[in-house]
Parts: C-alpha cells; structure tokens; sequence
C-alpha cells in the first residue's frame, strides 16, 4: 500500500477526549475515528489489524473442530423473553420496535439465537457435540463507553456456543476453547494469564477470563507464584464450611403468599417488620416475582448467592429462584455485588434460626427456614482488597495481585439456556435429553487496544508482528531518482514474496515519515537513501529496539520472506 493513496489521518497532537496508552495511540495513528460515543469507524490500517486478529482467531477455531456461522445482529424479543433476559438484560440491551411494533434487540450475545437454530435444526447424539462460532458485531448500551475500542458499545466479537451430550463432553469442548484461546493470545504476542471468574450476566457454572497484564487494566487479578491459583477478584471465593450451626428451634413453615405480592403483603404474611430483622425488595423479572431478604438497602446477586447457599438448582425461566438443599425455594436477585452476598453471608450465618426465606409466588414463602437444616451457608473470601502477599484463599501461597484486561471469557452454561429454550437431542435411547452448553467470547477490537497497551513507548505503538498492519514500512529517505527506483523496485520484490509492505511514498520531509512509521508501529523499517545505496546498501531497523542493520537489498529479501 502507498501511503500517498491511503487514508492514514495521524495526528501529531494527542487528542484531548483519549485517557490510556492504547486509545491515545489508535487516534493518532490514524486506525480509528470516533462517530458517536463508544461507536467507531475503522480505518484502513485499523482494519488490517482487526482482520489480522480475526484470521488468527478463525483459524484456532476451526482447528478446534468449532464451525463458523453468521447469527443476525437484530434478533426478536420473543426469544430473549423465552430465558427471562428480556426483562432480566437491563438497560445494556438496546431494544427498538420494528413497523409492526414488534419488539427486537441489538444482540449483546447470542445464546438465544443460537440455542433457538440448535432446537429446530439438530435432532440427534450422532450429531453431538458441535461448536457453533461467528465473528460478528455486537452492541451494549454500555452505560460508560469508554478508553476506544477498548469499551465501545459497537464491537466486534467472536463468539463460540458448544452443545454436548452431557457434562463430561461439556466439559472437554470446554478445555478445547479455553486451549484455542491459549493458542490466540500467544499467537498474537500478548503477555496474559487465564483467571478463575464471576459469570455474570451470561450465568452458568464455571468460567475463565483471559487477562492481558497492563497497568491499565479495569479488572484487578490475585495469582499465587507456582501457578496453582489466579482469580479475577469480583470472584466470590468459596471457603470451607464453617462450623456446627444453632440447633433449629422451630419446624419449616410454609405460608401461603399471593402472585406478585407487595412488600407490605410479604412482610405482613411473615409476620417480620421491615425494620426488625431486615429489609424486603421485590423484584420482578417479568414472570415471577422474588422477595428478597436482606439487611439494609442492599440487593443480592442471585446466582453467586445460590451458589453462597451451597445450592442445588437454580433455573433461567426463574433466574431468581434459588433452590435450598431440601428442595425449599430460596429467592433473591438484583443486581451483582460481593458486598452485598457479604452482608447476606453474614446475616445468613447470625440469624440461621427462624430465618424468612421466599419465592413471590404461591405456597414458596417459608417461616423458620434453619441452616444446616434447610439450607446450607458456605463462608467466602472477598478478594476485592486482597493485597499482594496476603494467604490465597486456597492456601496455597501468599497472593500476588495484578491489573489486567479481559480479553476473553469461557463459560461453561450447562443447560441454563437448553432447558429455558426446551433444546433437547434423542440419546441412543431414543429419549430426549438436554443439551449441555457452554459459551465463548473474545473481544477483537479489544484484544487490537490491549496489544498497544503491552506494545508501546514514548514515539508510537510497537505491533508485534503476527497483527501488525504491514510487515515492512518502505521509508525512502530522499526523493532522488535512484532512490525511487530502489524503493519501487524492492516494493515489488518484497510484495511478491508475500511480504506486506507499507510504502511512505508521500513528498514529506524525512522527520515527517519517521514519526509517523515510529507513531503506526509497524514492526520493521527499511529505509533507503542517496548515501548507503551508493555503496549498494538499504537499513534494516527494528521498530521496537531500534537496532539498524545495513545490508545489500538481496539480504533484506532473504531476510523478510
Ligand atoms: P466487561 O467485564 O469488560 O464488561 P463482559 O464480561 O461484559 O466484559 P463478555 O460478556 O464476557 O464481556 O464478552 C466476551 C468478550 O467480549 C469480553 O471478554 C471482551 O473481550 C469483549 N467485550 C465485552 N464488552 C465489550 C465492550 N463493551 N467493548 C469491547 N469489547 C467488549
Ligand atoms: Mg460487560
Ligand atoms: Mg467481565
Ligand atoms: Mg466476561
């Protein structure tokens, strides 16, 4: 590519709105333009890294046996109501209505779409497992679009959905996309670190984010030295339980509750005052409504709480219900935050006996709900101020905490979505089973910003090469005729031997071209002019140490294919 032709808008400033490394140096180097917040055009050299990360990630799927599809971007609200997330999803789904004021989504993901093709077009074990992926643009209305592509509301995803026969095979396709992953990320020459972590929004049993290691990371990770332990700290972390509960003193007591019963309604069935024990938020998640119990003005996060509870079951069509150990409904939801299953561990473990426990609907409100009894508390480490050096919650070694980005995430779901969305595969018994899932997403755009954020210094971006947007920037240093020539003459042989080659071909003064090839950071710099290629020798300059090699044109051939 000749510069002269291209659209390669640098600036020399730093652009006043960009507040990290990566999103400064994305400007400036001309990848990307801003159109409204959190929403960007790629530009020509933005594009080619984009492109060059997506073909690394295609590749690593399709190695992995995943095949590749291509889900729409708007997607119908009866599927996402199917799973509760319609009303569950919040503000970061951006819905509209169509013509016939029909409601429809903006995918932030795409289990629904993708649950919905497995159910209609897969009938049978023979056929299990399969790995659906695409790489495809998704939209959240995140509510702080920020750092460029980094946290845009537009972004392109590459996202994997793996249906099994069970969780055994769930849980090698699992390993199989956490192992892919580890090819991607090395591939394209990021430092990183796999780490235990929360599910979220997406739900589900287990996951594993891929961290990039940068300063500026949002997310803080605690690792022990010999590698045995690495968690993000949002991650509840589960401790042993703690020691022999109060004896219950009063037998479980159900009481009857209406649909959709009001805080006074609840508190008044059960006999509680507000102010006496705790608090009661309602919240409704369109289908059932849950009575939530907790101290003070605090909701709860209803799957890491079921997991607190050491519970057996929770399902999507009631994401919100939470099971006990003796099959008595538990109920809980609201938005996610450790501080808060804190306050409710704790109150949990003070207050075991005659505890209120409750689920909206009829019949699933109990008096004297006991631990140990009815249900199980499990205490858990908050890591969020864990400092380097304290004990790791598994024992295992003083901890080490780190900043990080996620670049990826692994979930395994089992059949959260396969049961909400009835997608079920004959066994070899002819019976119908349901498919056990799991999910998986990495960040494109995401994965370009964190390479500058690991590859940068005071002059420009350093790419590391296998997503670099060219190879080799061709640099003449004056715009004498034999330079030219040798200029031309070299684009071409290096072209031909599959190099990718930049050409600064513009009329500038040499400065000019150098912080500009410096600032875009393409991996190499072959510059020519009058006075080396006198004595029939190029320079050959590595961007990232700067080290220049004079050598005959033939050896920069040899040297680059
Ligand atoms: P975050 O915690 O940063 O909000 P997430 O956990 O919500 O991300 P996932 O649902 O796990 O994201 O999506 C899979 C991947 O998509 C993430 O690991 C990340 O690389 C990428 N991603 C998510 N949100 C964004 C965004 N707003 N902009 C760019 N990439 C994103
Ligand atoms: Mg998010
Ligand atoms: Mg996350
Ligand atoms: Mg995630």
């Amino acid at each position: 590519m000749r510069v002269s032709r291209a659209l390669i808008p640098t600036l020399r400033e730093d652009p006043g709105e960009a507040e990290t490394v990566s999103h400064r140096l994305m400007l400036r180097a001309g990848l990307i333009r801003k159109v409204a917040a959190g929403i960007y055009t790629y530009l020509p050299l933005g594009l080619r890294i984009i492109r060059n990360i997506e073909a690394i990630v295609r590749e690593e799927m399709n190695r992995a046996g995943a095949q590749e599809i291509l889900m729409p971007i708007a997607s119908p609200a009866e599927l996402w109501k199917e799973t509760g997330r319609w009303d569950f999803y919040g503000k970061e789904l951006l819905r509209f209505k169509d013509r016939h004021e029909r409601d429809f989504c903006l995918g932030p993901t795409h289990e629904e779409v993708v649950t919905d093709l497995f159910r209609r077009e897969v009938r049978s074990y023979r056929q299990l497992p399969v790995n659906f992926y695409q790489i495809q643009t998704k939209f959240r209305d995140e509510i702080r679009p920020r750092f460029g592509l980094m946290r845009g509301r537009e972004f392109i995803m590459k996202d994997a959905y793996s249906f099994d026969r069970d969780e055994a095979g769930a849980r090698l396709s699992y390993q199989k996309m956490y192992d892919a992953y580890t090819r991607i990320f090395t591939r394209c020459g990021l430092t990183f670190r796999a780490v235990e972590a929360d599910t979220g929004l997406i739900g589900g049993t287990s996951s594993h984010e891929f961290m990039v290691l940068a300063d500026t990371g949002e997310e803080t990770i605690v690792y022990t030295e010999g590698g045995t332990y690495a968690a993000n700290v949002e991650r509840a972390e589960l401790l042993p339980e703690p020691e022999a509960p109060p004896e219950p003193q009063q037998p479980l007591q159900a009481v009857p509750t209406p649909q959709a019963s009001t805080v006074e309604q609840v508190t008044a069935l059960l006999r509680i005052s507000p102010r006496q024990l705790v608090k009661t938020l309602l919240y409704s998640a369109g289908h059932e409504t849950v009575a939530v119990l907790v101290r003070g003005d605090h909701e709860v996060n209803p799957i890491k709480l079921a997991r607190l509870l050491g519970v057996v079951e929770t399902t999507m069509a009631a994401p919100d219900i939470v099971t006990s150990v003796t099959g008595a409904p538990v109920g809980f939801a609201g938005p996610i935050g450790l501080r808060n299953i804190r306050i409710f561990a704790d109150y949990a473990v003070k207050n075991v006996r005659n505890m209120v426990v409750g689920a909206n609907k009829a019949e699933t409100h109990y008096l004297n709900a006991n631990w140990d009894r009815d249900f199980t508390v499990t205490e858990f480490a908050d890591l969020r101020n864990a400092q380097a050096g304290d004990p790791s919650p598994r024992g295992d070694g003083p901890l080490r905490v780190v900043k990080g980005i996620e670049v990826g995430h692994v979930f395994m779901l089992g059949t959260k979505y396969s049961q909400a969305m009835n997608a079920r595969y004959l066994d070899q018994q002819g019976q119908e089973q349901l498919a056990v899932m799991g999910c998986y997403g990495i960040g494109i755009g995401r994965t370009a910003a964190s390479a500058v954020e690991q590859n940068h210094d005071a002059k420009g971006i350093i790419w590391p090469l296998p997503i670099a947007p060219f190879h080799v920037l061709l640099l003449p240093l004056s715009p004498s005729e034999a330079v030219t020539k040798k200029a031309e003459e070299l684009y071409q042989q290096l072209t031909e031997a599959g190099v990718e080659v930049l050409w600064d071909d513009r009329d500038e003064r040499a400065g000019v071209k150098f912080n500009d090839a410096d600032l875009i950071g393409v991996p190499f710099q072959l510059l020519i002019g009058d006075k080396n290629l006198a004595q029939g020798l190029v320079e050959w300059k590595e961007r990232k140490t700067g080290q220049v090699q004079k050598l005959a044109p033939e050896q920069v051939l040899a040297l680059a294919s």
